[in-house]
């Protein structure tokens, strides 16, 4: 039976070693080398099956907003949503998550901004509701993402371990403490409510 899964490896380096310009074969003879002592073979045949174009190699940081992103990443009628305003690491998996809550909110906003009766608003006031929509957006969404982002490194960081004393630690209190539903999950009871809908 064929069955296909997505893999990745991450290594964790507190000092800042750069991108390193390897071949594909290269990155797969270090990803083997590094997977050798894993207690799981499956994950040796997942390496060998995996196209050689497939083999990538970058360096994730974690990004924090210092400022409120509505001061920061709003320009007259312009901004940016998903990743490009709130980049995640990926050890929750809510970035797209975030992303798709964005487009819904940010609609919703420039919704309201547009949905105007006044049958003479001109140009100029169009363009002010459209800015007060995008700084609204963000206003609305920047606590939840901050908040999110910096969980996804704190997971990360906690996870993530280079000795024996650090993969005790990590299997018999972090996790087990960590993976309670109610500890590590309640991000995903999110309700982004509903995108307007206009009546014909
Ligand atoms: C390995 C991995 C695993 C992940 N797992 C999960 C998960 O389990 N759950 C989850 O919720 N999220 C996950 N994510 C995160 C998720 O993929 C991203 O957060 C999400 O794709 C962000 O969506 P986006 O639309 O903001 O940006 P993107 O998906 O990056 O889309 C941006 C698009 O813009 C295009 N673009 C860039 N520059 C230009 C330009 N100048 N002109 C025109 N187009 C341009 C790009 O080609 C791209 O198509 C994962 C990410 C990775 C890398």
């Amino acid at each position: 039976m064929y069955h296909e899964c997505a893999w990745l490896l991450i290594l964790m380096h507190f000092v800042f070693i750069g991108w390193k310009n390897l071949t594909p074969e290269e990155i797969k003879q270090e990803v083997l080398q590094i997977t050798k002592d894993f207690r799981v073979p499956e994950f040796t045949l997942c390496i060998n099956n995996t196209s050689l174009e497939c083999f990538t190699k970058n360096t994730l940081r974690h990004r924090i907003n210092m400022k409120p992103t509505w001061e920061t990443q709003v320009v007259g009628n312009v901004t940016v949503c998903g990743d490009a305003s709130h980049p995640s690491t990926p050890f929750i998996g809510q970035g797209g998550a975030m992303a798709l809550e964005d487009a819904i909110i940010l609609a919703r906003k420039l919704h309201q901004a547009l949905k105007s009766k006044e049958s003479q608003i001109s140009k100029v006031q169009e363009s002010e509701r459209i800015h007060k929509a995008l700084l609204d957006f963000h206003q609305e969404r920047h606590g939840r993402t901050y908040a999110l982002t910096h969980k996804a490194y704190m997971v990360g960081v906690s996870t993530i371990a280079d000795t024996t004393i650090k993969c005790f630690m990590r299997d018999w209190f972090f996790i087990p403490r960590a993976g309670r539903i109610g500890n590590y999950m309640e991000h995903t009871l999110f309700d982004v409510g509903k995108l307007p809908i206009d009546e014909p």
